[in-house]
């Protein structure tokens, strides 16, 4: 099955941070993969801008390197790449003092198309972007910025951020990005719960008996040691990607598939959480037994307090999920890279079946990466005539097989996003009250470790996490699906 790419309009996007890593390893290749695509119009322009000094020809040199290295290139033809990077340009700009605004300036002020500004920086950049943006008559009411990860560090930071470009693009201009937002399967998720009549119904504290969340990745902080110790997992995992997916998968449904209805529920799931108590947690730090570096090691910190894991047990007080625990976790070094949403559905109310001992669920899965697909765990007679037994088997739908080829290649989640971005659709991006309300919810769990001097756990590289996470829920009397299954 081959799908529909729909046109979008021509635009001019300005990607500040333009030669940073981000730019290298996604939003530029992303670009190139959508103009082979043809979602990019011939007279569209992406301009890089960022400190380096370089000229056209060399961020051209630099893009060709980015899309060679990042497999941006693998479904166009020849010639292709050539033809995408005369539609590139360059300007060398500082974004704290006058360097290449003015040329920046000339190169897009009157230009009709739709405009877009990517900033690709450090949020202590996004407000000096915004300003002289406005200063440089660029900030019109038409224009868009993207702002990336991470919005803030606490309520404080996060509203100092939202308070500095409100003060020169309204809400309606503002897409702060959250990429798990952009993945097919997060969208999915919301097809399969809104787009049949079999989930709905069973979708509250009545038939599910709890939902895990997992975002397990294998590697370690690597060369963001410094950066990742003043974050931890808790900043750089649940605030933002887990908050969203467990908000996707709470909500109510919205009357209909616009961003104010959606997001306006994903606000209603934030403020229905119930604060979360101290055993409720653990947090974890990796300890490596070969030549990798544990993570004190990375930091460079041998007393660092920071956790590279951390299991929750959240409740949501709304009269669908009362009772019911959503159990979040997310580590780094962990069995396997593996992402996924699990709805453990609650155990029928009677058998009927005499030969049946077991316990037989129904489980939806969700698979966010790798190999992304959904799968039903549900139970059936086991083949053959040893009588009326019965065994748990999946359905699974992976996308891959599904779809054929092209539906197991689903665009990027950062060029999905970026396309949003030109076509003025706001509804997968995080509007600034639901990221200060998933502060207000965060900021206390992080400063109550602070006060009680609390330290992670160790782990084994390679394992599922600290085994304290694996005994919360045993005093539920339940267990975690195994991250290397
Ligand atoms: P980077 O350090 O690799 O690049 C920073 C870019 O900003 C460079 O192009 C640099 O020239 C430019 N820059 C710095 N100071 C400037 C100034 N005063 N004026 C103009 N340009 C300036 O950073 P990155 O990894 O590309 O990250 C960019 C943003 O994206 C950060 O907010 C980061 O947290 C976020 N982010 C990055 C990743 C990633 O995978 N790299 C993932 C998620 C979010």
């Amino acid at each position: 099955m081959v799908s529909r790419v729909i046109p979008v309009d021509a635009f001019d996007l300005v990607i500040f941070g333009g030669t940073g890593d981000l730019a290298r390893r996604k939003i530029l290749p992303g670009l190139f993969r959508r103009y082979c695509a043809g979602q990019m119009p011939s007279n569209s322009r992406i301009v890089g801008a960022a400190r380096s000094k370089l000229d056209g020809d060399g961020y051209r040199a630099f893009v060709t390197e980015a899309i060679h290295e990042f497999g941006g290139g693998r479904s166009c033809e020849d010639g292709t790449l050539e033809s995408f990077l005369k539609q590139l340009d360059y300007v060398s700009i500082d974004a704290r003092g006058e360097a290449g605004w003015d040329e920046l300036a000339d190169k897009i002020k009157d230009s009709k198309l739709v405009r877009a500004y990517y900033f690709s920086v450090g949020p202590s950049l996004f407000g000096d972007l915004a300003e002289r943006l406005h200063l440089h008559g660029l900030a019109d009411e038409d224009s868009r910025i993207v702002v990336e990860k991470p919005f803030g560090r606490d309520l404080e930071t996060a509203k100092a951020l939202n308070a500095s470009l409100a003060e020169h693009f309204d809400e309606n201009q503002i897409y702060r990005i959250d990429h798990y937002l952009g993945k097919e399967t997060v969208q999915n998720l919301m097809a399969v719960r809104f787009g049949n009549m079999l989930f709905e119904p069973l979708w509250n504290a009545q038939y599910v008996d709890h939902i895990q969340i997992t975002v397990a990745e294998t590697v370690g902080v690597g060369g963001r040691g410094e950066y990742y110790d003043k974050s931890g997992a808790m900043r750089d995992m649940v605030q933002n990607h887990l908050m969203q997916l467990l908000c996707l998968i709470a909500m109510e449904p919205p009357a209909k598939f616009d961003p104010s209805a959606v997001r306006d529920e994903k606000l209603k799931v934030i403020r229905a959480l119930d604060p979360v108590e101290p055993h409720q947690i653990v947090r974890g730090q990796y300890v490596t037994h070969d030549d990798s570096p544990s993570y004190r090691k990375a930091v460079n910190d041998p007393r660092s307090t920071t956790e590279s894991f951390v299991a929750l047990k959240v409740g949501i007080s709304n009269w669908r999920w009362a009772g019911i625990p959503f159990y979040l976790r997310t580590g780094k070094m962990l069995a396997k890279r593996a992402s996924e949403i699990t709805v453990v559905f609650k155990q029928r109310n009677h058998s009927i079946f005499e030969e049946d001992e077991l316990e037989h669920r129904n489980i939806l899965s969700i698979r966010l990466q790798p190999d992304e697909g959904i799968t039903l765990g549900v139970t059936i007679k086991e083949p053959g005539p040893g009588g009326m037994r019965l065994i748990d088997v999946p359905l699974d739908m992976s996308f891959a097989e599904a779809l054929g080829e092209d539906g197991g290649d689903p665009p990027d989640a950062y060029e999905r996003l970026i396309m949003d971005v030109i076509r003025g659709n706001q509804t997968l991006f995080m509007r600034g009250d639901e990221v200060e309300a998933a502060w207000a919810w965060t900021d206390p769990i992080i400063d109550g470790w602070t006060q009680r001097g609390e330290v992670p756990k160790p782990y084994d590289a390679g394992s599922d996490g600290p085994g304290d996470a694996e005994q919360m829920l045993a005093r539920d009397g339940r267990s975690w699906r195994p991250i290397s299954s």
